[in-house]
C-alpha cells in the first residue's frame, strides 16, 4: 500500500523529526503492508504551531465558506469511496462490502451533515438585551483509534472546522493510512494549511504529547476508558476542555412482547458486524426466561451462519485479549453455544462468531468490554430485573429494546442510563446525538451537540 513517509503539516507533506517508524500489517494475512513515521513530541508541536497560526483567519472565515469547504471535503471523499473502502480492509480486515458501506459511507454521510449544518447553524442569538455569538473553541486535538478508523476521524474534524476550529489528529497506530488518505482528501478539498494537520505515531509518545500540548484548547479522544480518564486528568489538571467517547456494554433487551426471532438475528449481527469492535456493539443480549432457550438456539443458530463472512480483528493483541475472555467465560462457567476460544485459521487474527449463554450479570464476560465477536444471553425474570442488569455495568453508551410496540419500548428505554438506544431496530441517524453515560464519556458526538462541543459563548450586554 502506498503510505506518506511525513507528516502532514501546515498544508504540505514534511519529514518527520524522528527516524522511528510504525509497521502497517494487513490482519488478514498477518503481512507488513507499508510503514509510517512515529512522531515525537517536536512533530505535534510543529503540528500544534501550524494550527495556531491557521486559527484566527480560519474561525474568521464566514460559516457559508467553512460549509462549501466541507462539501468539497465530503465530494472528494465520495470520489475516492472505493480507494478508502480497500485501504480500510487492508489494515483493519473489515471485509470489503462493509468497508464499502460503513467504513466509507458513513463518513460521507456525517460529513455531508456537517457541510449543511455549518451553513444553518445559529452562531449567533438575542437573549433578551445580550447577543450571544457561539465562537470556536481553538485548536483541537483529535484522538483517535481503529476500529472505525476514518468514522472517528471525520466525526472529530468535521464539526470541529465547521465550528471554525483548527485540528490536530494523532490517529491510531494500527490505521495510519485511512488517516494519511483523509489528509489527502483535505487538501485536495482546499481546505487551506495549517486548518487540518496530521502526526501518526504512538499513544504514549505523539498522543501524549498533543494532550499535553499548552497550545492546545480542546482535546478530543475516543478510545479506551483506561486511557480516556489519563487524558481527562491531564486536561483537568491545565483547565482545557476535554470530549470523551470510551467504551461501552452495551445491554440487547428484548420484552417478552417482541418479535423474538428479529431481535435475536438483528442483535447478533449488530455484534458481528466489524468482528464486534464497535464501541455501542450490543453484547449483552437480555432475555426472558420464558424464552430463553428459544432465543440462544436462534442465535446460536445466527451466530454459525455468519461463519467465514467475519472479518479478523485488527492485531495479534487484541486476538489473544478477545480469546482470553472467551476462555475465561469457559472457566466462569458460561455455556459456549457458538464459536469459542480455537483460532478457526492458520493465518489471520480470526475469532469465531461467538455465543455464550447461561451468562449471569457479574460474570468477566457481561461486565468488561470484550471488543471481539462474542455476545452474553442473560436470563431475566421481570422488567425490573431487566433494568437492573442493563445499567449493571460501569458503562451507559448504546443499547436497543425490542417491544410489541414501540411505547412499551421507549417507557423501557427511558429507564436505561444510556446515551443511545434503538428502539424495535431503529436505523443509524448522522445527526442524532453520539455519546455516553457513566464511565463511557463526557460530551456528544454528531449533529448539532457534535457541533456545540467546539464551541464556546460570549455574551454582549445592550
Ligand atoms: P486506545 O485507548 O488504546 O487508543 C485510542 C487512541 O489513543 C489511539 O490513537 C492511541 O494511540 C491513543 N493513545 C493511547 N495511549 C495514549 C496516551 N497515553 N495518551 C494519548 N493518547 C493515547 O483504544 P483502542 O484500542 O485504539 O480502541 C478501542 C477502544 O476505543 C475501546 O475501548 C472502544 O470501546 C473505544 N471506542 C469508543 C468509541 C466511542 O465513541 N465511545 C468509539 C470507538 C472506540
Amino acid at each position: 500500500m502506498k503510505a506518506h513517509d511525513g507528516m502532514y503539516i501546515g498544508g504540505e507533506w514534511r519529514a518527520a523529526v524522528g527516524t522511528d517508524l510504525i509497521a502497517v500489517v494487513d490482519p488478514a494475512d498477518e503481512q507488513v503492508i507499508a510503514h509510517v513515521p512515529a512522531g515525537t513530541a517536536e512533530d505535534v508541536d510543529a503540528a500544534v504551531s501550524a494550527a495556531r497560526e491557521a486559527l484566527p483567519e480560519w474561525a474568521a472565515t464566514p460559516p457559508a465558506e467553512r460549509a462549501a469547504k466541507i462539501a468539497a471535503l465530503r465530494d472528494v471523499l465520495v470520489a475516492r469511496k472505493d480507494e478508502i473502502a480497500e485501504t480500510v480492509t487492508a489494515e483493519l480486515g473489515a471485509p470489503l462490502p462493509f468497508s464499502q458501506s460503513v467504513h466509507a459511507g458513513v463518513p460521507i454521510l456525517v460529513a455531508g451533515s456537517y457541510a449543511e449544518l455549518a451553513a444553518s447553524y445559529a452562531f449567533e442569538e438575542k437573549v433578551g438585551n445580550s447577543t450571544v455569538y457561539a465562537e470556536p473553541v481553538g485548536v483541537v486535538g483529535a484522538i483517535t483509534p481503529w476500529n472505525y478508523p476514518l468514522h472517528q476521524i471525520v466525526a472529530k474534524v468535521a464539526p470541529a472546522l465547521a465550528a471554525g476550529c483548527t485540528v490536530v489528529l494523532k490517529p491510531a497506530e494500527d490505521t495510519p493510512l485511512t488517516a494519511q488518505l483523509f489528509a489527502e482528501a483535505i487538501h485536495e478539498a482546499g481546505i487551506p494549511a495549517g486548518v487540518f494537520n496530521l502526526v501518526t505515531g504512538l499513544g504514549p509518545v505523539a498522543g501524549q504529547a498533543l494532550a499535553e500540548h499548552g497550545g492546545v484548547d480542546l482535546v478530543s479522544f475516543t478510545g479506551s476508558t483506561a486511557v480516556g480518564k489519563q487524558i481527562g486528568a491531564t486536561a483537568g489538571a491545565a483547565v482545557k476542555r476535554v470530549a470523551l467517547e470510551l467504551g461501552g456494554k452495551s445491554a440487547n433487551v428484548i420484552l417478552p412482547s417482541a418479535d423474538l426471532a428479529k431481535a435475536v438475528g438483528v442483535g447478533i449481527a449488530n455484534v458481528m458486524g466489524n468482528s464486534g469492535q464497535t464501541c455501542s456493539a450490543w453484547t449483552r443480549m437480555l432475555v426472558h426466561t420464558s424464552q430463553y432457550d428459544e432465543a440462544v438456539a436462534l442465535a446460536a443458530e445466527a451466530a454459525a451462519k455468519y461463519g467465514d463472512r467475519i472479518g479478523p480483528l485488527v492485531n495479534a493483541k487484541q486476538h489473544a485479549r478477545v480469546r482470553g475472555y472467551i476462555e475465561k467465560g469457559v472457566a466462569e462457567g458460561a455455556r459456549l453455544v457458538a464459536g469459542g476460544p480455537d483460532a478457526p485459521r492458520e493465518q489471520g487474527y480470526f475469532v469465531s462468531p461467538t455465543v455464550f449463554a447461561d451468562v449471569t450479570p457479574e460474570m468477566t464476560i457481561a461486565q468488561e468490554e470484550i471488543f471481539g465477536p462474542v455476545v452474553s444471553i442473560i436470563r431475566y425474570e421481570d422488567e425490573d430485573d431487566a433494568l437492573r442488569i442493563a445499567n449493571g455495568t460501569v458503562y451507559g453508551l448504546a443499547g436497543a429494546v425490542w417491544a410489541g410496540d414501540d411505547a412499551e419500548a421507549v417507557a423501557f428505554a427511558r429507564r436505561m442510563d444510556t446515551g443511545q438506544v434503538d428502539i424495535n431496530g431503529g436505523r443509524f441517524n448522522p445527526l442524532a446525538p453520539f455519546g455516553g453515560y457513566k464511565q463511557s464519556g463526557v460530551g456528544r458526538e454528531l449533529g448539532s451537540h457534535g457541533l456545540a462541543e467546539y464551541l464556546q459563548t460570549k455574551s454582549l450586554q445592550f
